[in-house]
């Protein structure tokens, strides 16, 4: 039978209008990773979160993590599949805009097939249901992160890559989002997390807690820390609410807490102007549970009680690190670097050395006791870690200050601290990488060139010859 032509061109016609309209197969799938230079499958393509709504249950005794995580997204490119980090755990269900979707696993990526694909554009829901002994991560320098079970509970820790073991998400610092975290536990204990507490329900011999993160956070910094809490609530000077949550056996240590979180804050907020959050505070753990500090968003979690200069360093990353985040894992300079110099800084305004003096003690190979720990600063410059196993070690914290210090020299001590502040205004609640700071010193400064600095002491191999 022969088809008459008139057809054939209708046909050829719908078929073009159906394309220009946005229908038919056009979707691809996101990437399974954001090109992070340090860790490549960190992070997914495709989609931007704004909002992560988790609802876990955890039993200590059993080691055992149940949960639903709903993350609110909007696509940026057509999706026919996409991908969400999670590490270990079984996943159950997914569901997209209610409709169940087909997933698979490989590694850390879980991919997710919505039945339709999504457009560019637009705003989706995907929850995804999820149990299991979630696991600890050991990173490559050693460190153990994720899921750390404690001596009466548990504590959530992601830098940089531990969060992928407690939810599903899209676990790389680019992409930030708000966050609404209920915790169901045995009565008896409690769960702290980020953000503000907002209820507490006890039902069948279980408590339900429920935080609300309402100012963006990079996933790295969420934290849930399960177990029996010593829990204060306080206030800075300002008016910031402060809420401490203290291991019982660092109770008489941490007596003072909150008073110390409370003068931190007011000396950081004159330094580096208005908080951007909207409380404090500070989770201590007994050492043993825990062997580091992390600056998690509005509550830094401490391996037992922090001295001053530990306290200053965690709250100054409130500003540096945690409301202007860095945009891939090579920026972490920009986190340590700061918190570091703002160590040096409280010491000088409060009778100790000035930074000048750390500065010297610092290239003279007199800061340390031993020569390997002077020398180390110097094995790498600052904004270039070798590898993922150097980006938290000590050039990117000593040196990264020493860049500031040297800004300060150039500029003097009002552009500095002006620059101090402006560079957290102007990236506030964003992210932020190596390139938009010099850019940013450059312009606060236009008569000054910077060049030596960059080269010598952000890019340099080795100790600069001048101090
Ligand atoms: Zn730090």
């Amino acid at each position: 039978m022969r088809i008459p032509r008139p057809l054939a061109v209708v046909t050829a016609a719908a078929v073009a209008s159906l394309v220009a309209c946005g229908g038919g197969v056009h979707g691809t799938p996101g990437s399974s990773g954001v090109r992070d230079p340090y860790f490549p499958k960190a992070g997914n393509g495709g989609y931007d979160v704004g909002h992560y709504a988790l609802d876990l249950t955890y039993d200590p005794g059993a080691r055992h993590l149940s949960g639903t995580a709903t993350i609110t997204a909007r696509a940026t490119q057509d999706l026919s599949a996409f991908n969400l980090d999670l590490k270990g755990l079984d996943v159950e269900k997914v569901t997209v805009e209610g409709r169940t979707s087909r997933f698979n696993r490989a590694g850390q990526e879980l991919t997710v097939r919505p039945p339709d694909e999504l457009d560019d554009g637009e705003t989706f829901r995907v929850a995804v249901r999820y149990s299991g002994a979630p696991v600890t991560i050991t990173d490559p320098d050693g460190s153990e992160e994720g899921w750390l079970p404690t001596a009466d509970g548990a504590l959530a820790l992601g830098q940089p890559t531990g969060s992928m073991a407690w939810f599903p998400g899209n676990h790389h610092p680019s992409d930030k989002a708000t966050y609404d975290l209920a915790v169901t536990v045995p009565k008896g204990l409690g769960a702290v997390s980020n953000g503000e507490p907002t209820g507490e329900r006890t039902a069948r011999g279980r408590t339900t807690y429920t935080w609300r993160t309402p100012e963006p956070m990079a996933s790295y910094l969420a934290t849930v820390a399960i177990g029996d809490w010593d829990v204060r609530r306080s206030a800075t000077g300002a008016g910031i609410p402060v809420y401490t949550a203290v291991d019982p056996e660092e109770a008489r240590a941490s007596r003072d807490l909150p008073a110390a979180v409370a003068e931190a804050m007011t000396w950081a907020q004159d330094r580096f102007g208005p908080y951007p959050f909207s409380s404090a505070g500070a989770i201590v753990d007994r050492s043993g549970d825990v062997d580091y500090a992390l600056e998690t968003q509005n509550r830094p979690v401490f391996a037992g009680t922090p001295d001053t200069a530990l306290l200053v360093h965690e709250i100054a990353h409130q500003w540096y690190g945690n409301s202007v985040s860095p945009r891939t894992w090579q920026d972490m300079w920009l986190n340590e670097g700061f918190a570091t110099y703002a160590e040096w800084l409280w010491q000088e305004d409060h009778g100790g050395d000035t930074a000048q003096e750390t500065f010297d003690a610092l290239y003279a190979g007199q800061y340390y006791g031993d020569e390997d720990a002077s020398d180390s600063i110097w094995a790498f410059p600052p904004a270039d870690p070798p590898d993922a196993a150097h980006i938290s070690a000590s050039p990117v914290y000593q040196r990264g200050a020493m860049v500031l210090h040297k800004i300060r020299q150039k500029v003097g001590d009002g552009t500095f601290g002006a620059l101090l502040q402006g560079w957290a205004s102007a990236h506030r609640h964003g992210t932020a990488d190596t390139e938009d700071f010099t850019a940013y010193v450059e312009r606060s400064a236009p008569d000054e060139d910077f060049s030596g600095i960059w080269e010598d002491w952000l890019h340099g191999d080795g100790r600069p010859d001048e101090p």
